[in-house]
């Protein structure tokens, strides 16, 4: 029993072990996707920076180059200018840098572009010349030719005297860089937002960017009409209480919500913002959810498992132990039991009585009718044994045709009684071997002895019954015969 007890307890330590161990793999195996989601975030930032750079700053830079270039400002001061030359130095840095270039010359109140058009700026087409020209800026980034959209980067140009002489710069394909975010959004899924001086998106990754409308003015979208860019405000001005540095345009700004993670790059050259938005959160929610519906399914499985293996090991330990405690032949406890139950009955019992029965001539019967019989004999007086008695009595096979009764809270007396009922209901059991037609009744003889269980051993009260049952012998047989001390 003990050792089964132990085995219980490995059984289920295994078992305990084996769940933690795949729970924790499986932990640090999502942790691992989290890590490596969070560098993919950090490896998005590369290709952005250098878009903006490559397109959006290089432009503007070179723009202002041309702007001061002083041969390009004193040719078109010129009463007369031939436009060839012109059309030459924008192609030049057209082909230099892959873009469309243009200028748009004041004094000529001609706009030629690298494509060698020349537009008469009174055109409609130059609507964009005397709205820039109007305001108080040098350096513009505008939208416009509304079949294939630009985005064009104008930069004033002013002779020595300070006096305004026309527009130079560069026109970068709307196409590219929505080819580009798009990129950028499969590849990560981030989307990026550009945000002018005055909180209206210019370009974005999202559905926004895809209008057609040429001069996007009444199409802009202004940033604050989005919700994550209202979260990120709140967050912003809460955090900005505590901490004055984070809430600097100049610094990279990051801020995350339950649902997404913003961050902020100032275009200090634009006095420009971009935004990333990126949905980790979401992407961990997700990824949370798939480990929680994994774990789930799995501690499921493994209850189900540990219910069967258990029940498997609990049948087929019953039937071991069974086995081991039963008496082949009559079913009855066996010795080795008969000994655990006297060591158990100290735990809730004071007093015992035990008796030893034994099969009158037994020997004779055997050798008359033959073991076989015998057998059944033995068998037919086990059962008749066991039918009068309480829960917490046991009787069990002691060894041959000897058993044993252990009857707890019971005196000498009062065994003598149950027992001597038992006896004169076994010698009336008829008995009639196959091999004589003949019927006969076969005896017990008891011998019974009573004793407290305090530190006292089976073997001692056997001895003192086992007396008793000599003086039953000796007196005759098919009697119950008490010991007394
Ligand atoms: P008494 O009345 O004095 O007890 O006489 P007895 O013949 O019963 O006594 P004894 O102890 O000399 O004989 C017991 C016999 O029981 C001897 C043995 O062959 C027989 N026996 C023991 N175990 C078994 C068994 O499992 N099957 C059969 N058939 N016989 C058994
Ligand atoms: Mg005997
Ligand atoms: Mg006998």
């Amino acid at each position: 029993m003990k050792f089964i007890k132990k085995f219980d307890h490995y059984l289920t330590a295994i078992f305990v072990i084996t769940i933690i161990v795949i729970v924790a793999t499986s932990f640090f195996t999502f942790k691992e996707i989290f890590a490596r989601s969070t560098q993919k975030q950090q490896e998005a930032i590369m290709p952005l920076l250098s878009l903006i750079t490559s397109e959006i700053i290089k432009p503007i830079t070179v723009s202002q180059f041309m702007a001061s270039d002083p041969f390009l400002q004193e040719y078109i001061q010129q009463d007369k200018i031939d436009s060839n030359i012109v059309f030459n130095y924008i192609t030049s840095i057209s082909n230099q840098f892959n873009t469309l270039s243009f200028i748009a010359m004041e004094k000529h109140q001609l706009l030629i572009d690298s494509k060698r058009k020349v537009t008469n700026l009174n055109a409609e087409d130059a609507e964009w010349y005397h709205r820039l020209k109007a305001i108080n800026k040098t350096k513009f980034i505008d939208f416009g030719d509304a079949e294939n959209p630009h985005l064009f980067f104008d930069v004033k140009m002013f002779n020595k005297q300070q006096e305004f002489i026309g527009f130079v710069g560069l026109a970068i394909d709307l196409d590219y860089f929505s080819t580009k975010f798009k990129e950028f959004k499969e590849n990560f899924g981030f989307e990026v937002y550009f945000i002018d001086e005055n909180d209206y998106i210019t370009l974005s990754s999202s559905q926004l960017m895809k209008t057609t409308s040429h001069h996007r003015r009444d199409s802009l979208t202004n940033i604050n009409e989005l919700e994550w860019y209202q979260n990120y405000q709140r967050a912003k001005q809460s955090n900005s209480g505590s901490d004055s540095e984070n809430n600097n345009d100049n610094s990279i700004f990051s801020f995350s919500n339950d649902d997404l993670i913003v961050s902020q790059i100032p275009l200090k050259e634009l006095n420009w913002r971009v935004f990333i938005v990126a949905p980790p959160v979401t992407e961990q929610s997700a990824y949370w959810q798939l480990f929680l519906q994994k774990f789930i399914v799995f501690l499921i499985v493994s209850l189900v498992l540990y219910y069967i293996f258990n029940l498997c090991i609990r049948n087929f330990r019953t039937d071991l132990v069974k086995d081991s405690e039963t008496d082949y032949l009559t079913k009855l406890p066996n010795r080795s039991f008969i000994h655990w139950r006297y060591s158990q009955l100290g735990k809730e019992f004071e007093h015992v009585s035990v008796i030893i029965a034994d099969i009158d001539n037994f020997k004779v019967i055997n050798d008359t009718y033959g073991h076989l019989f015998g057998d059944d004999v033995l068998k037919i007086i086990a059962k008749e044994l066991g039918k009068k008695l309480r829960n917490i009595d046991l009787v069990g096979r002691w060894g041959g045709e000897e058993f044993i009764f252990l009857l707890p809270d019971t005196n000498a007396l009062q065994a003598q009684e149950i027992v001597d009922r038992i006896r004169k209901s076994i010698e009336k059991i008829p008995f009639s071997p196959s091999s004589t037609s003949k019927k006969f009744n076969i005896t017990v003889s008891f011998g019974v002895s009573d004793s407290s269980l305090a530190n006292v051993a089976l073997e001692d009260i056997l001895i003192k019954a086992d007396q008793a049952l000599y003086n039953a012998k000796a007196n005759g047989r098919n009697q119950v015969v008490v010991h007394f001390e």
